[in-house]
């Protein structure tokens, strides 16, 4: 039993899955950074992306579900060819279905990508972005050199389009955390970053959703590299907050990777925690669930699973408590 099991065991606690109401994508490793914290380990040289054909069989399962949201990660979901396709097949369907896309900013300044905005605009797609810091030196430091700056214009550019403005389209951001330490509070971490991008720049966002990092992927080595892994582990674990566990993403999304398989988070995706058919050692696809049958059901955990827990908690959208 891992060290999360055995603390929920001692609250009496297994942790089971909910009704399912958003379906979190991730379509591949590619990306054009290589950030300090990725916990997918995403880099410009990754060639894992998902195909149209595995696109076709995720909308087919979808239009046959009521789950009302789609949320496309990465790497950087935009890399992949049949992005825009991904969105207009969900757009087609029948209830409508609400698109979030997880955009690291800088991607729309590359070349081939500079109508995307517009793009997801007319799409009516909700942006959560990543922006470690409101000011160069943090961000550039996690992200890479320039970094700030293109982000900077990036905001600036989905503000013109309506972006944290027009209801239809909200703009959040994402704070991480720079180095082996928790989030500071969401509430005034979010009043420090509108006053300072607004003064500077100009800039408007909706909310800002601060998260912590998980000792997965690159943050990993990152702490082994520097001796901390096991201190932060530790202050994650000290840090637990009982009051987070019924807000914990995994207990309301069904994460997908590249090719189909089914998770119950990014997280155990990155470290191969792939659901198995119920009482057998089957990996599941997604096209072999239906939604109602993963209901109750036991989640996957390992130690890493301190890393939603720690402090006011964290999922996909901020703070849990
Ligand atoms: S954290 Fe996001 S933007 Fe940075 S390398 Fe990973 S996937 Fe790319
Ligand atoms: S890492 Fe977090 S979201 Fe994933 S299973 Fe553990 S507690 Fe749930």
């Amino acid at each position: 039993m891992n060290r999360f099991a055995q603390k929920l065991a001692e609250h009496s606690i297994s942790l089971r899955r909910g009704r399912s109401e958003i379906l979190q994508v991730n379509v591949g490793k590619l990306c054009n950074l290589t950030c300090v914290h990725c916990h997918v380990n995403a880099g410009p040289k990754r060639k894992e992306i998902m195909s149209r054909e595995t696109i076709d069989r995720i909308i087919d399962w979808l239009g046959k579900t009521d789950i009302a949201i789609v949320d496309l990660t990465g790497g950087a979901p935009e890399m992949i060819p049949d992005f825009r396709y991904f969105i207009e097949r969900v757009k087609e369907l029948q209830p409508a279905r609400h698109v979030i896309d997880r955009c690291n900013l800088t991607i729309l300044l590359e070349r081939g990508y500079e109508d995307l905005g517009k793009f997801l605009a007319t799409n009516n797609v909700e942006i959560i972005a990543s922006m470690p810091c409101y000011s160069p030196e943090n961000v550039n430091a996690q992200r890479g050199e320039g970094v700030f700056e293109g982000s900077i214009a990036v905001l600036q550019l989905l503000n013109l389009l309506g972006y944290g403005i027009d209801p239809d389209l909200p703009l959040h951001l994402i704070y991480n955390p720079v180095g082996a330490f928790l989030p500071p509070s969401q509430a005034e971490l979010e009043a420090d970053y509108k006053r300072e991008l607004k003064k500077h720049f100009g800039i408007v966002f909706n909310n800002l959703y601060t998260l912590t990092n998980l000792p997965i992927g690159r943050f990993a080595s990152y702490l082994r590299c520097d001796n901390k892994l096991d201190e932060y582990m530790e202050l994650l674990i000290q840090a637990f907050n009982l009051a987070t566990i019924n807000g914990l993403m995994c207990r309301n999304t069904i994460s997908v990777g590249w090719r189909g398989e089914v998770y119950d988070c990014d997280f155990n995706q990155q470290l191969d925690m792939q659901c198995c058919c119920n009482g057998g050692s089957k990996p599941l696809f997604l096209w072999d669930i239906i939604p109602d049958s993963l209901e109750d059901r036991e989640i996957m955990t390992g130690d890493h699973c301190f890393g939603c827990t720690a402090g006011a908690g964290s999922t996909c959208g901020g703070a849990i408590v």
